[in-house]
């Protein structure tokens, strides 16, 4: 045991106080423990120093000086104060410059030394070193470990150097008694430096090898313990018991599938009979299914909410929007008409009374089948017999929306339908909790959706060829980045695009607009007559983003799309090439060759939503692109799921054999484990099981 407190709040700190200890929970630093985990985002490289006497104007230099005399103010005109401090490293003599900051004359001691880095700037006779990042150091060779400094992520108000000092205090207060808590068979097993060693190479690394040694340890903390969490999320699951299996023979589920309008295709005749291996289990169903944009998961969910109908429970079916979950109503509608089973929708805004009503019917089990949002199933609903649940479009399904599903009572079966494919092997990362289906394999006669990135300057030309589709009977989405206009961000919005063209009257009547903000039954509306085909473009934000089925619709524009992940355009262009015709996806934006151009280049490129995801995740990172924060995990700050390939199966395979019970830990470790997992879990998880 060590006698600090991982938990000593941050103000008792050496060097930190009230107010910095205000600067540092900004930073989300609470606790000692904070600090340490609060891991640089890049180092600096101060190995070399560059000699005065052959600096180079524009070069960016690190020096070892001294102070050469009194400092010198220039004030060349009003509100400009410069301040020059005379330093010299015995091969010549220079300037250390500052704009406005006179109160930095003060600072240097002549005869102490100091480690500056700055730009330099030759001219007038003189050299300069211009407004440089400065330290004193009590020796020449002092700077820093081999030169490697740490850059923190930090605000403002919170200077690297003070930073760097706080790390440095309470790193001397550990003094190397930081607890381990990875066995030492598990650490010779994958060559993991131990964890002080860790700790204050990552912060000050002796060198570039043992910064590596140290970065490599922690990252295998990172992945094992969120591979740990999901693990116990699963294992949890696992030993829960359904009230009874699913019967899937004698319930017509054959007759049910030859009477669809088309053929499953083998990729979804596969997964429909890993759905029904799962749901004829006693341990509940906990299964992702992944498939590209386009790829029939709706079915699927069909299918099994059959067969929880046909077998006397209820079923509930979650979207992200309205309007996806009433598209699902009539999808249901249409395919359950003729059966005994009973359909009801949940909208946030529907009548109290007629909502009470459907409530009620919920709850003593007149209703088979329950569609809504996320929000309106979980706040609301008591089920009478739950045996289903089904999040569509849903990246993962998050460890707060299990707890709440727990409270409902019951342990449903669960099948998650991913709007994101990533590829499989990462997949078993980061659903570790899931079983994993893919539907690899599209309905016959899609053809790819034809993509093109063009400038503004090209909307009249497009307009045309919209019209063009139009009198072919063909139906458009212009898609905006806004709402409503704003001063603040230079993007089109719906609103005002839709007035425009509705004014000059480009695409006749039949235009509509349809955005988050509008009532639910508006939006209905809107969609209905899109579907019908009253109206031939329609004009919104991403409310239409995902799932939205509309197979007559061909073109798909999008207005600013640099504005928007590759992952998400792959989805808006996923709305179009839905039925037999020939579809277009054309993105607007003024990016012409900048990265953000480049990236809406792989658009016109790539159509393998995996491929795609892929991309995205090396441009955003993978936590953004899965939502990972707005479901109770915290980023990845050191493990990189592309370059730590080789560690992640080492982890993974770590957790298996904790699991298999062919290493044991003891419940020190156990203990101290158990805190790292709910800190990278966001204190979303109550429960860790090791085996
Ligand atoms: P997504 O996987 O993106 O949710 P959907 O389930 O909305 O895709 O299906 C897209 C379209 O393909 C729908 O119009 C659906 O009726 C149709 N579809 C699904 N499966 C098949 C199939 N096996 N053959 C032909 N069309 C299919
Ligand atoms: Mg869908």
């Amino acid at each position: 045991m060590m006698d600090i407190a991982p938990d000593m709040p941050v103000q008792y700190i050496k060097g930190v106080g009230p107010r910095r200890a205000r600067l540092l929970n900004k930073l989300d630093i609470y606790t000692l423990a904070d600090v340490i985990y609060h891991f640089p985002r890049d180092y600096e490289d101060r190995t070399e120093i560059m000699p005065i006497s052959r600096w180079q104007s524009g070069q960016v230099v690190n020096i070892v000086c001294k102070i050469a005399g009194p400092p010198r103010r220039v004030k060349p005109r009003a509100r400009l104060i410069i301040s020059k401090i005379p330093i010299q490293d015995g091969t010549s003599s220079a300037y250390a410059v500052w704009y406005n900051q006179k109160f930095i004359e003060d600072r240097f001691v002549p005869g102490k030394w100091y480690f500056m880095r700055g730009k330099v700037n030759i001219g007038y006779g003189e050299i300069q070193l211009l407004n440089p990042q400065w330290e004193e150091i009590s020796s020449p060779d002092e700077r820093g470990n081999e030169g490697l400094v740490p850059i923190y992520p930090s605000t403002a108000d919170m200077s690297q150097k003070i930073l760097r000092n706080i790390v440095k205090n309470v790193l001397e207060l550990v003094k190397g008694q930081w607890e381990e808590y990875l066995p030492i068979e598990l650490r010779k097993r994958y060559d993991l430096a131990e964890i002080n060693f860790a700790i204050n190479n990552i912060h000050f690394p002796v060198n570039a090898r043992s910064l590596n040694i140290a970065r490599r340890r922690l990252a295998f903390d990172e992945l094992f313990c969120m591979q740990l969490g999901f693990y116990s999320i699963k294992g949890k699951n696992d030993v829960q018991k359904v009230g009874a299996p699913f019967r899937i023979h004698d319930i017509g589920l054959e007759a049910f599938i030859r009477r669809l309008p088309f053929a499953l295709t083998g990729a979804q005749q596969r997964v429909l009979d890993e759905i029904l291996a799962d749901m004829s289990n006693t341990r509940p169903m906990n299964r992702l299914v992944q498939g590209d944009v386009g790829c029939g998961k709706t079915i699927l969910a069909v299918l099994a909410l059959y067969v929880a109908a046909s077998n006397c429970y209820q079923g509930a079916m979650m979207a992200p929007t309205e309007v996806l979950a009433q598209q699902h109503f009539q999808t249901l509608q249409k395919f359950f008409d003729g059966y005994d089973i009973s359909i009801a929708l949940l909208s946030g805004n529907m009548g109290e009374n007629k909502k009470n009503e459907v409530l009620e019917a919920i709850k003593d089990g007149r209703i088979d089948v329950v569609v809504g949002t996320h929000a309106v199933i979980q706040d609301n609903v008591e089920f009478h017999r739950l045996g289903l649940v089904i999040t569509d479009e849903q990246h993962r399904f998050g460890v707060r929306q299990r707890a709440v599903l727990e409270k409902k009572g019951g342990n449903p079966h669960v099948l998650v339908m991913s709007a994101t494919p990533i590829p499989r092997s990462m997949a078993l990362i980061f659903y570790g909790d899931l079983d994993v289906s893919i539907v690899d394999e599209m309905p016959p006669g899609r053809q790819q959706v034809e993509t093109f990135f063009i400038p503004p300057s090209m909307r009249d030309r497009l307009y045309s060829f919209i019209n063009q589709e139009i009198s072919n009977g063909h139906q458009a989405y212009i898609i905006c980045p806004l709402v409503e206009q704003s001063d603040a961000i230079d993007a089109l919005s719906a609103q005002e695009l839709y007035d425009q063209l509705k004014e000059k009257g480009i695409f006749g009547d039949s235009i509509g607009l349809i955005h988050g903000q509008m009532s639910a039954n508006d939006k209905n509306e809107v969609m209905e007559a899109f579907k019908n085909g009253q109206i031939s473009v329609l004009i919104g934000t991403t409310v239409i983003e995902v799932g939205v089925d509309v197979p007559n619709a061909t073109v798909m524009v999008v207005e600013n799309a640099e504005r928007f992940g590759l992952a998400q355009l792959h989805q808006l262009r996923g709305r179009v090439g839905r039925g037999q015709h020939k579809s277009y996806c054309f993105l607007i934006s003024n990016a012409g060759n900048s990265d953000a151009g480049r990236r809406l280049k792989i658009m016109t490129k790539l159509h393998d939503g995996f491929k795609i995801a892929e991309q995205d995740m090396q441009i955003r990172g993978p936590g953004q692109l899965l939502g990972l924060q707005q479901h109770g995990i915290s980023e990845l700050k050191l493990a990189d799921i592309f370059s730590d390939i080789a560690l992640l199966k080492q982890s993974k395979e770590a957790v298996q054999m904790l699991a298999d019970g062919i290493m044991i830990l003891d419940q020190r470790s156990k203990l101290l484990l158990e805190q790292r997992i709910k800190r990278q879990f966001l204190n979303n998880i109550d429960e860790i099981t090791f085996n």
